[in-house]
């Protein structure tokens, strides 16, 4: 597996690739790798060669208040797990190549970036869709690979590839979890035992809005009521939102009776983790459903 520090020869590598009229797969992520991620690598593998993945822990994604200086880093486990999954190459640039002095431009994706994680998140989405516009434009792959663990960022990415007119397709690949049903995320890091146990409320919580939709529960406000009681039975857990949405503009609905999401943000202690359901009626105007948990 080849390192690419710079932006241009990560340029030139990709062209390389493309000129060979190969299938060109980019998985981005913050590194701090884990199953989750490298489900993505998986599936990208299986359908491209050569896959490039990317480490940038992008500072116009955070807050002033958020994490940024205190995100995992693990760079040469990580560079350990690339190699064992087969990437190619891994493009891993300081923030500079990224963004050099002067830089100005930024991609926002409008409405969608503003609800839910956008609204307790403000200018979280436009620090996503600039970098990952940005890689999109460095690499131009063929096909580049999101997990349904960040679904509003996946919806959002798949919209902009729309609207800009971009030649890659965007691949949104299943929520990967522990045994136990906890989403598997970097943060998870941050938990102390006591609240690795406590972040549990979320898969919980979103079991039984399963359980209510499978016994023909379809009123959001209901399904909303359950999870937050559910979430506040949990003493280190704190609300952020608990939302059912449709799953094309994450709007809420009133009834489940078309493909819609889940969505939980909640605070353990300090940590900020997010999940999700998603559901879906099995054929168009059928009251049975299909679940992607
Ligand atoms: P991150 O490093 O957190 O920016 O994530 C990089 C990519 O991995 C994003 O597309 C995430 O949605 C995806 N990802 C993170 N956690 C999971 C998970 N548990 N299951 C599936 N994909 C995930």
């Amino acid at each position: 597996m080849e390192t690419i520090r710079t932006v241009a020869w990560m340029k030139e590598h990709a062209r390389q690739a493309r000129a060979g009229n190969r299938i060109v797969g980019l998985v981005p992520t913050m590194g701090a790798l884990h199953a989750g991620h490298l489900s993505l690598i998986e599936r990208a593998k299986r359908e491209c060669s050569p896959v490039i993945a990317s480490i940038f822990v992008n500072p116009k994604q955070f807050g002033a208040n958020e994490d940024f200086a205190k995100y995992p880093r693990a760079f040469e486990i990580d560079m350990q797990k690339m190699e064992q999954a087969g990437v190619d190459s891994l493009f891993a640039p300081e923030e500079s190549e990224i963004y050099p002095n002067g830089f100005s431009t930024y991609v926002n994706v409008e409405g969608l970036s503003e609800r839910l994680e956008g609204r307790s998140r403000p200018g979280h989405f436009r620090g996503v869709t600039t970098v990952v516009m940005k890689l999109l434009q460095i690499v131009q792959p063929n096909f580049a690979y999101f997990g349904r663990k960040d679904a509003q960022q996946a919806r959002i990415i798949t919209h902009m590839a729309r609207d800009l007119n971009l030649d890659t397709e965007i691949v949104v690949c299943p929520l990967v979890r522990e045994p136990d049903g906890l989403a598997l995320s970097s943060r998870n890091a941050y938990l102390s035992k006591e609240e690795r146990k406590a972040a549990l409320v979320l898969y919980r919580a979103l079991e039984a809005a399963k359980n209510e939709l499978t016994h023909g529960v379809r009123d959001a406000a209901q399904l909303q009521t359950s999870l937050r009681r559910k979430l506040e039975s949990e003493r280190l857990a704190t609300a952020d939102y608990a939302e059912v949405v449709d799953a094309e503009r994450f709007e809420p609905v009133l009834k489940v009776n078309k493909p819609c999401y889940v969505l939980l943000a909640v605070f353990i202690g300090k940590t900020r983790l997010i999940d999700n359901l998603y559901v879906e009626p099995k054929s168009t105007g059928s009251e049975e459903l299909v679940f992607h948990f």
